[in-house]
Order: C-alpha cells, then sequence, then structure tokens
C-alpha cells in the first residue's frame, strides 16, 4: 500500500503568491521524479482561501502524477446561517479529496470538542471526503500513564455516530500527533510511537499516521516501525525538506 505523506501549511503562507510558489516547487518536483508518486500520496493541505487558486494548478490529465489536495477542517451542515464556515460540499467542488478532523490545534486553541468532531467526522464520511482523524495526548496525559486511555476515549467518541457500514466504506485515516510533540521540535521517540501503533492497531483498522516534529532526519523512523505514512506541519513549508521527507519514507 502507498504511503501517505501529508502537509498541514496551518495559516501559511501569508500570501496567495508564495502558496502558489511552494505547491508549483513541490508539484514540479514530484513530477520530474515519478517513482516518488508510485510508492506515496502526498496530499497538501493550505489554507482555504488558497485551495481553489491551487486547484487550478491542478491537470485532469496527469491525475496521478500530482499531489492531492486535503482542506484543513470542515463544517458539518451542509449549508445556512453559520458565519465564516466551510460545507462539505464546498469542498468537494473545488476537487478536495482529503480532509483533517480535530487537529489538536482545533482541539486545545479553539475549544473544539469530540461532540463536534464526531460530527465532522461524519459529515466528511457522508460526503465522501476522506478524513484523516487527528488524535493525541498532552503531556501532562503522558507522564501520567493515561496515553491509552485517552487515545481510546477520542476515537471512540470521534466515532460515536458512524455505523460500521460507514466506515468501511469511509477510507478513514487515523493521524497519531502527541500534543506536546507538535511544533515543539521533540518528537515522540520512535519507540513509544509505536506501542501506540500496535495499540490503535488493535482497535481499529484505518491506516496509521505520525504527525509532531517530523523532518527529512527522522521521518524514516516513523515508517520503519509500522506507520503507513506521516503528517507534517512545520517541515512541508520548505518544498526541499518536504520533498526529502517523502523520497525518505519510501
Ligand atoms: C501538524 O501540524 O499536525 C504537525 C505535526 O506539525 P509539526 O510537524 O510542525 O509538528
Amino acid at each position: 500500500m502507498k504511503k501517505l505523506i501529508v502537509a498541514n501549511w496551518k495559516m501559511n503562507p501569508q500570501s496567495l503568491l508564495e502558496a502558489k510558489k511552494l505547491f508549483n516547487s513541490i508539484k514540479n518536483r514530484i513530477k520530474k521524479n515519478s517513482a516518488l508518486l508510485k510508492k506515496t500520496e502526498i496530499i497538501i493541505c493550505p489554507p482555504f482561501v488558497y485551495l481553489a487558486p491551487l486547484s487550478k494548478l491542478l491537470q485532469p490529465t496527469t491525475y496521478n502524477l500530482q499531489p492531492k489536495l486535503g482542506a484543513q477542517d470542515l463544517f458539518w451542515a451542509k449549508m445556512g446561517a453559520f458565519t465564516g464556515e466551510i460545507s462539505p460540499m464546498m469542498l468537494k467542488n473545488l476537487g478536495v479529496e482529503y480532509v483533517i478532523v480535530g487537529h489538536s490545534e482545533r482541539r486545545h486553541i479553539l475549544k473544539e470538542t469530540d461532540e463536534m468532531i464526531a460530527k465532522k467526522l461524519e459529515a466528511a464520511i457522508k460526503n465522501k471526503l476522506k478524513p484523516i482523524l487527528c488524535i493525541g495526548e498532552t503531556e501532562k496525559e503522558r507522564k501520567s500513564g493515561k496515553t491509552f486511555q485517552v487515545l481510546k476515549n477520542q476515537l471512540k467518541k470521534a466515532l460515536k455516530s458512524t455505523s460500521n457500514v460507514k466506515l468501511q466504506t469511509s477510507n478513514l485515516i487515523i493521524a497519531y500527533e502527541p500534543v506536546w510533540a507538535i511544533g515543539t521540535g521533540n518528537p515522540c521517540k520512535p519507540e513509544d510511537a509505536k506501542e501506540v501503533l500496535i495499540f490503535l492497531k488493535k482497535l481499529t483498522q484505518p491506516s496509521i499516521l505520525y504527525g509532531g516534529s517530523v523532518n527529512s532526519q527522522n521521518a524514516k523512523d516513523y515508517i520503519e516501525v509500522g506507520f503507513d505514512g506521516l503528517l507534517v506541519g512545520g517541515a512541508s513549508l520548505n518544498h526541499k525538506e518536504f520533498i526529502k521527507i517523502i523520497k525518505n519514507s519510501l
């Protein structure tokens, strides 16, 4: 199975010009080295406002030789009075295939609850977007030995309204992202991440990614312990570093 390498640009870069430049640099590197796409699926998740212009840079004829687009979030309702929100269908109409759900920055900074995450996950699945569900423990939870309990609880609550039948056809992807490792330059030790991976594989079928201070030096370690791919934040904003991460994950 192909490894999934997901770039989460978060609230970067600051201009459309820079976003196009970064996207084109990644796209062109991939096109020149088509072996990369034989073994990996590359997904770029820019801020909402760049999705439409970036989707125009993709050519339908070379679909298999290009990165795919993902959104960083979605809202659960179809339409209506939800100021500032983006519906699943709006994303679908732009050619977006993937969507991150429950990123820790949304859980912790924007106070997104498990109930909201469950509704978002269900909306993504119903609309045939491929959800990348992020779960992860805080430093305090890890230090007090609650990691497995927290992860199990987050999974259970997120999947609450999703029936087994829907799940089987959903292409659900799970990203294990320890909160204390995100954007800190302090990645989870591969052997510790492996323990979590083994625990999660017992609970659930989907592909499982690792995220948290991934760079070109450590990318391979997570693939070697069995993760199905990586969710990359900061390091995905430098196209050379991101391409190295992809190459080192093969
Ligand atoms: C992320 O945004 O999900 C992430 C893992 O960020 P970083 O790679 O910067 O830690």
